[in-house]
C-alpha cells in the first residue's frame, strides 16, 4: 500500500493547514490592520481563480486537511464562490477535511447559504464591538447593521459561528462580558486575540492598543466561572469553557504566549508567496514557479516541499520590553489573517 504523502517540517510538525489569502482588498479600513487610503496591488499581481485552486489542490494533495479562506475580504473577490466550488471537489473526495473561512460578515447575507453549499460548516466572524459608533470608529467603513444581517443569515443557513474579537485597551476592553453573554445567547463560539504588531504601525500605535489577554481573563473571571479544556479546533486558540452559558471562549495570544511550538500551518498571499510563519519574513514565491511551469505539477510541489523544509521553529514578536520587537512590515491583509 502507498504511503500518502505529507509535509513534514524540520521540527517534525506536520503541515496540514493552509490558510489562503484570496485578494488583500476590502470594504473595511479597520484601524489596526489597513491605513484608511490603502494602496492596493495591480490585478495582475493577484493569483488568477484558477491558480489559486491548482495551488490548493496541490497543497491537498500534500496532506493539506484544513483550508481557511481569507483576506483581505475574501467574499468581495470576484468570482470566489467559483473558487468555494472547486474546493468542494476535495471535501467529497475526503482528502479535505474542513473548508472554511475568515470574514468581516459584510457579505454573508448574500453568500451563507451558497458557502454551506459547498461544504462550508463553520466560519469565523471577526467583530469587535457590539457597539454601532464604536464599530464604525474601528472599522471606518464598515457597517454594523450588514454584519448584524450577515451573522444571522449565516446561522440560520447552519453555519456555527466563531466572532473573533481584536482586544483593543481603551477601546473595546469594557465590553468583554456583553461578548460572552451575546455569543454564548447564540450558541457562538468567541475567541479574543491580541492585537500584532503588523502594518504600519504609524499613528495607530500598537503599544498603546495592546491588551494583554492574561488581564483580560483575569477580567472576565470576576464575572464568569471558566474552566480550562484541552478542545483544539486546529488553530492556535487555547480555549475555556463558560460555566454560566454552556459558551467556549479562545485565547490567541501570539504575543503574551508564544504558540509556536505545535504550529501545523502556513499561509499563502494572494499574490501567490508562501510564508512558512506569520512573524517571519522568508518566502517562497509560488507564483513564478505556477507561472513558469502551467500544466506541470512537479515543479511546484518540488518548490512547497523545499518551503516547508525552511519553515522555521518561531517567530520574534515580544512586547515584553515595552517596545515593540519583532515588527513586521507586511499587512495582515496582504498575508492573510
Ligand atoms: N477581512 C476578514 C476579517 O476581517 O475577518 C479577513 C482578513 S483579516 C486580516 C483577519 C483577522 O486578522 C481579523 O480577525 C482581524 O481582526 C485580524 N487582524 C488584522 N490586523 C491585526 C493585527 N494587527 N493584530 C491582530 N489581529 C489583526
Ligand atoms: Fe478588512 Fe479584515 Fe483588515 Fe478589517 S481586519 S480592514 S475587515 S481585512
Amino acid at each position: 500500500m502507498s504511503v500518502p504523502p505529507r509535509l513534514i517540517d524540520p521540527f517534525q510538525r506536520e503541515i496540514t493547514y493552509l490558510r489562503v489569502s484570496v485578494t488583500d482588498r476590502c470594504d473595511f479600513r479597520c484601524v489596526y490592520c489597513m491605513a484608511e487610503h490603502m494602496e492596493f496591488l495591480p490585478k495582475a499581481e493577484l493569483l488568477t481563480l484558477e491558480e489559486l485552486d491548482r495551488l490548493c489542490s496541490a497543497f491537498v494533495g500534500l496532506g493539506v486537511q484544513k483550508l481557511r479562506i481569507t483576506g483581505g475580504e475574501p467574499l468581495v473577490r470576484k468570482g470566489i464562490m467559483t473558487f468555494f466550488r472547486g474546493m468542494a471537489r476535495h471535501l467529497e473526495s475526503g482528502a479535505l477535511r474542513e473548508l472554511t473561512l475568515t470574514t468581516n460578515g459584510s457579505q454573508l447575507e448574500r453568500f451563507a447559504a451558497e458557502l454551506f453549499d459547498c461544504g462550508v460548516r463553520r466560519v469565523n466572524v471577526s467583530l469587535d464591538t457590539l457597539d454601532a459608533a464604536k464599530f464604525k470608529a474601528i472599522t471606518r467603513w464598515g457597517r454594523f447593521e450588514q454584519v448584524m444581517r450577515g451573522i444571522e443569515a449565516a446561522a440560520a443557513a447552519g453555519l456555527a459561528i466563531k466572532i473573533n474579537a481584536v482586544a483593543l485597551r481603551g477601546v473595546n476592553c469594557d465590553e468583554i462580558h456583553d461578548f460572552v453573554a451575546w455569543c454564548g445567547a447564540r450558541g457562538f463560539d468567541l475567541t479574543f486575540i491580541e492585537v500584532m504588531p503588523m502594518g504600519d504601525l504609524g499613528e495607530e500605535d500598537r503599544l498603546d492598543q495592546y491588551y494583554s489577554l492574561e488581564a483580560l481573563r483575569a477580567d472576565l473571571e470576576t464575572r464568569w466561572t471558566l474552566t480550562d479544556t484541552q478542545e483544539r479546533t486546529g488553530g492556535p486558540a487555547r480555549y475555556v469553557r463558560v460555566a454560566e452559558t454552556g459558551g467556549r471562549i479562545g485565547f490567541i495570544t501570539p504575543l503574551s504566549h508564544n504558540f509556536c511550538e505545535s504550529c501545523n500551518r502556513v499561509r499563502l498571499t494572494c499574490t501567490g508567496q508562501l510564508y512558512m510563519c506569520l512573524g517571519q519574513e522568508d518566502d517562497a514565491d509560488l507564483r513564478r514557479v505556477l507561472r513558469s511551469h502551467p500544466g506541470e505539477d512537479a515543479p511546484l510541489i518540488e518548490a512547497i516541499r523545499a518551503a516547508i523544509a525552511r519553515k522555521p521553529k518561531g517567530h520574534d514578536f515580544d512586547y515584553s520590553r515595552q517596545e515593540v520587537a519583532g515588527q513586521m512590515s507586511r499587512h495582515m491583509s496582504h498575508t492573510g489573517g
